[in-house]
């Protein structure tokens, strides 16, 4: 499998009051051509903001080190030096992102075609104006939106969630992008509509060879689109490794309290993980994790832990394995 997108060391610093925090830190990830990877972790562990550098999106007066390489169709193109201008060719036409509530991302007062075709000629100006309708359509069918001539005269308040995060995917993958970001796209959606979302998603994939970075906190939906899982704490990746595995025999303790906090059909109560995430402005010394693991040693607040590869290709953060 060719690799897509490349993530070594990637930090990204914002300043504060406090000083400078850093809400990504030492990311490294892969994903290949057609490849999903699901991004785990609470909020306020560092999902989003790694997206937005991912996107050239960061907030003004970020620092970025590490490197991030994209394969384009036409080279490969290192993310964290482009200049502004550069970002306009490579975003939307090579890397796409589906955000968590559609009805705060569409334009309430532009017709959903005429967002469609805006996406498409952001990227061909001179392409001619029936044409960029005829592809705006292919894009609603492709996305599953049913009667897509008369989805595309109305307005986002016309359509149902569903119906809106299908519209989005569609001016995602208007300008033919290789990779796609999808935030949290199912949280606003009621269940039955997440699973359509998301085996939509899942059939994009594997027909247009997509890379799919796939962020939410819910181990169950990673359990459904994803191949491998990163799963994220307090701006670290802590453990990383195939979907199955992961699910079936978590590592770290973070991950392990997480799947014991999902509700499944067969589990009974739920057991939350004490405590919540650490402000990055106050990080506990070693292991991030440590004031909320019950398995902590007088050790765990001594250095960051190494990231150890226990399989082939399954890894965790955490001085026990
Ligand atoms: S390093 Fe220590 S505190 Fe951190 S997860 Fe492992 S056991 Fe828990």
């Amino acid at each position: 499998m060719s690799t897509l997108l490349e993530v070594r060391g990637l930090t990204v610093e914002l300043p504060t009051a406090a000083g400078w925090v850093r809400p990504v830190n030492e990311v490294s990830l892969r994903i290949g051509a057609g490849e999903s990877l699901g991004l785990v972790g609470e909020s306020g562990s560092g999902k989003t903001m790694l997206s937005l550098a991912l996107m050239g999106l960061l907030p003004l007066g970020a620092r970025v080190s590490g490197e991030a390489s994209l394969a384009t169709k036409t080279s490969t193109k290192k993310l964290t030096v482009l200049s502004e201008r550069e970002w306009r060719d490579v975003r939307g036409a090579e890397i796409a992102m589906v955000f968590q509530e559609p009805m705060t991302s569409l334009n309430p007062v532009m017709r959903i075609g005429a967002q469609v075709e805006e996406a498409i000629r952001a990227h061909q100006p001179k392409l001619p104006g029936n044409e960029v309708k005829r592809r705006a359509i292919d894009a609603l069918l492709r996305a599953a939106v049913p009667e897509p001539e008369a989805r595309a005269e109305q307005f986002p308040h016309q359509l149902s969630g569903g119906l809106r995060q299908r519209a989005m995917i569609a001016m995602a993958l208007a300008a033919g992008p290789r990779l796609l970001i999808a935030d949290e796209p199912t949280t606003a959606l009621d269940v039955t509509v997440q699973k359509q979302i998301l085996d939509l998603l899942d059939g994009l994939r594997r027909e247009l060879q997509l890379g799919l970075l796939f962020i939410t906190h819910d181990l169950g939906v990673v359990a459904q689109v994803a191949e491998r899982v990163a799963v994220m704490y307090a701006g670290r990746i802590i453990e990383e490794g195939p979907a199955r595995e992961v699910l079936a025999r978590p590592l770290h303790p973070y991950t392990q309290g997480l799947l014991k906090a999902s509700p499944t059909l067969k589990r009974g109560a739920l057991t939350p993980i004490p405590g919540t995430v650490p402000q990055l402005t106050a990080l506990p010394p070693g292991c991030a994790f440590e004031p909320r693991c019950h398995l902590r040693l007088a050790e765990c607040t001594a250095t960051v832990p190494a990231f150890r590869l226990i399989d082939s290709d399954h890894a965790a953060r955490c001085i026990l394995i």
